[in-house]
């Protein structure tokens, strides 16, 4: 008999996740086998492998991409007790194709001695003129920017999508370049006043072993967007069972791992994001940001509003 193993497509790329693997191995005897790639080509990979593909779960670090594997018949249902029990609702897909494990909140960062919160409010205050040549924001390729464009579709329908994103355009303090990290050095450097990131990558920096980064993190702070509105933009990392798996079961073991109690703390800890689970807690570094209000509107939503988003974007030439 075969040893049983599980092997994953992963776009995710902390240290902290093979600490897992290598947990979940010790825990249960099933070998981890891991693949490493950008969503992109791993979304390639499966559509070429075909029925014939190795992969049992396949992982992305943004609902766009769990959405679109989906879209493309990629992935399986999978019906578990625990997944239900341990994720929140809108956190995974209604039809069990995927499953968040781990949230990050899209928030506005600026630097505690320059900017006052008080003018601060929302996303759609991001458009707002008072803002020119004030916003650091990455290009509209990355998925993190078509989500959230995909939420504010949901919330405010198309039109007033397509005037924010034109907005915040005029608003850019430079053109977009670099990713959300680029931002946070920008604005210290003075290149502009907010930076709009995803809230583990100043985590990352107030913590990293390069003390130049850990001065930048220093400076700055988390703002919370659309507090009295909708609440704060939320994404997720997630994992769902490929179409084609052989370890249907294996694979189903390993998401319920990851989803447990135990994991999540790891999750949590190590890369400065927010559990899934409601069991657990933001890591003290998180969570002295503050609690904040998420927007709870189905990630599966702006997974749907992904096209449109994409399509906007374009439009008003956000490169
Ligand atoms: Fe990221």
């Amino acid at each position: 008999m075969l040893a049983a193993e599980v092997n994953i497509y992963s776009h995710r790329h902390y240290d902290t996740d093979q600490v897992l693997y290598d947990q979940f191995e010790k825990e249960t005897g099933i070998t981890v086998n891991i693949v490493k790639a950008k969503a992109g080509e791993l979304i390639k990979r499966l559509q070429m492998e075909g029925r014939y593909s190795p992969a049992d779960v396949f992982i992305a670090s943004d609902i766009a991409n769990l959405h679109r594997v989906k879209d493309l018949g990629l992935m399986q249902k999978t019906s578990s007790g625990i997944l239900e029990a341990n994720i929140p609702a809108h956190l995974r897909d209604k039809d069990g194709y995927w499953f968040g494990l781990t949230k990050r909140a899209r928030v506005i960062v600026y630097d505690k001695k320059r900017t006052d919160p008080k003018s601060l409010s929302t996303y759609m205050d991001l458009a707002n003129p008072k803002w020119k040549k004030k916003i650091l924001i990455r290009s509209s390729n990355n998925t993190y920017n078509q989500s959230l464009l995909g939420s504010i579709i949901a919330h405010h329908g198309e039109p007033k999508a397509q005037e924010w994103a034109k907005g915040v355009v005029s608003n850019m303090a430079r053109r977009p370049k670099g990713a959300d990290r680029d931002q946070m050095i920008a604005l210290v450097a003075g290149a502009g006043e907010l930076a709009v990131v995803n809230t583990y990558y100043l985590g990352q920096m107030a913590n990293s072993k390069n003390p130049k980064d850990r001065e930048i993190a220093q400076n700055l702070t988390v703002f919370f967007p659309n507090q009295e509105t909708t609440g704060t933009h939320i994404n997720i990392s997630g994992a769902g069972i490929t179409r084609s798996s052989k370890n249907i079961r294996e694979a189903r073991m390993l998401l319920e791992f990851l989803s447990s109690t135990k994991a999540q703390q790891q999750f949590a800890n190590g890369n400065y994001e927010y559990p899934v689970n409601p069991n657990n807690k933001p890591s003290p570094l998180v969570a002295s940001w503050g609690e904040f209000k998420e927007d709870t509107l189905a990630l599966e939503t702006i997974g749907q509003n992904n096209k449109k988003a994409i399509e906007i974007f374009d439009q008003v030439r956000w490169r």
